[in-house]
């Protein structure tokens, strides 16, 4: 038991002798007194905030208190902060492809339900799986949704699309051959409702050496984007350089699941996808080459001692010609992101590592490239709920939206990794109970 979670228990015994404690995985009135609001719209903290949840939503937010019947549970948050909870835009959610290399469908449900675990704890309350075992992801998304499991809400492509042999064909990824075989496999898919639809657009794979693989016809794309909106879903593409995020844009792609990793984001480019409402999930954790991050108290609360130590030694951080190459890439990255967000291009968290905490790591990353933490905040809450095409429902405080919601101890507006000092998680208004949930912090 970490002290962030003893903190936690001295806290609710103090609350339950002086107010009614926080309901437990009941989505009944709630009430939040006296706290500082960090709305995630990217306006300045307000304190003295009180909100109130009725339903599962945010039902009033008010500047002093507010009158309510004395069935409402209130929580009072002097000294604290709430925030959205967080959302990563781009995962593959683990124990689906748990096969050698995750190439094989192996499905391996009560690791996945770890992962989600997870999240929770990490107060990531909801995610975009950017590409998975179709059968795998779409069965925890209706678990999720029939609130049959304990989850972050679960929004996926379900399979991502890509030509054969081609970035992302073999994991899962349906691959289609010509129009015919596209409309045909997109119909199959849309049956399983993607929510946003994934294509690839990559020739060279991520790493020292790139090597060329196909990529889908720029004609075929564009019939298959086109096809994808007149079913009413909207696209995101993976790309890593500039050239193929320009095909992609002329396909009329919505969104790209990456940033530009492999030229210079220059202020046309910017423009460009500006001018055609891009929305870019960030994914700069994924290029990172120092573990030093691993050691913070959160990471160590939710990620396995071996899996550390796996991570470590990974090719990523090991000291390998591809840590060298990550280590190089790691400015120039930062240096692109900071120029699009200048540009005024809508940036999204998503980190491309599929494990709960490093969303928190993403966000620190964006605010060392430049950008001040409330807009990080906010990249990481409604930029990402926009990303994945929910933001009427989720990822800000507002009156009529999801309450998912994190209660925080220190201000995440002064120090970015105040995110990780989590006091609760609130998902659609019910208290996760953090210290039942399957992570290595509590077994
Ligand atoms: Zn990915």
């Amino acid at each position: 038991m970490n002290t962030q979670i003893i903190r936690h228990f001295i806290l609710a015994s103090v609350c339950a002798a002086l107010f009614v404690i926080a309901p437990k995985l009941s989505a009944q009135s709630l009430l939040i007194e006296n706290v500082t609001l960090i709305d995630g719209t990217g306006g300045a903290p307000v304190a003295g905030v009180s909100v109130l949840v009725d339903g599962g939503r945010f039902a009033k937010i008010s500047a002093g208190n507010i009158d309510t019947p004395s069935d409402v549970s209130v929580v009072d948050g002097t000294g604290k902060f709430l925030m959205p909870g967080i959302i990563d835009s781009h995962i593959h959610l683990p124990g689906g492809r748990a096969g050698a290399g995750n190439r094989e469908m192996v499905i391996d449900r009560p690791f996945g339900l770890q992962s989600l675990a997870a999240y929770l704890y990490s107060g990531v309350t909801a995610f975009y799986d950017s590409g998975n075992n179709a059968e795998y992801i779409y069965q925890m998304r209706e678990d999720e949704r029939a609130g049959h499991i304990l989850s972050p809400r679960i929004y996926a492509t379900v399979s991502l699309i890509a030509p054969p042999e081609g970035h992302g064909c073999c994991a899962g990824g349906t691959v289609v051959h010509d129009y015919e075989d596209g409309v045909k496999k997109l119909d199959a898919l849309f049956k399983m409702k993607p929510d946003l639809l994934k294509f690839t657009r990559e020739r060279r794979g991520m790493g020292p050496v790139g090597r060329n693989i196909p990529l889908l016809e720029q004609d075929l794309m564009n019939k298959l984007v086109a096809y994808a909106h007149e079913n009413g879903i909207r696209t995101t593409v993976h790309v890593s350089e500039v050239a193929l995020a320009r095909d992609s844009i002329e396909a009329g792609a919505d969104a790209f699941a990456h940033t530009v990793y492999l030229d210079d984001a220059n202020m046309d480019f910017a423009k460009e996808l500006v001018d055609n409402g891009i929305i870019l999930s960030t994914t700069m954790t994924r290029i990172e080459a120092d573990t030093s991050f691993l050691d913070d108290p959160l990471f160590v609360a939710t990620i396995p001692e071996d899996a550390r130590n796996e991570i470590r030694a990974s090719e990523r951080f090991n000291g390998s010609p591809y840590t060298g190459w990550l280590s190089s890439l790691r400015p120039a990255i930062m240096k692109n992101i900071k120029t699009l967000y200048d540009a005024g291009a809508i940036l999204a968290a998503g980190t491309d590592r599929s494990l709960g905490p490093f969303p928190h790591q993403e966000l620190r990353v964006i605010v060392e490239s430049g950008i001040p933490p409330l807009e990080a905040i906010r990249i990481g809450t409604l930029n990402a709920a926009a990303y994945i095409g929910v933001e009427d429902e989720i990822g800000s405080i507002e009156v009529g939206k999801l309450a998912d919601m994190l209660l925080l101890t220190a201000d995440p507006s002064v120090d970015i990794s105040n995110t990780m000092m989590i006091d609760s998680v609130y998902k659609g208004g019910v208290w996760i109970d953090r210290a039942a949930l399957d992570v290595p912090a509590n077994r």
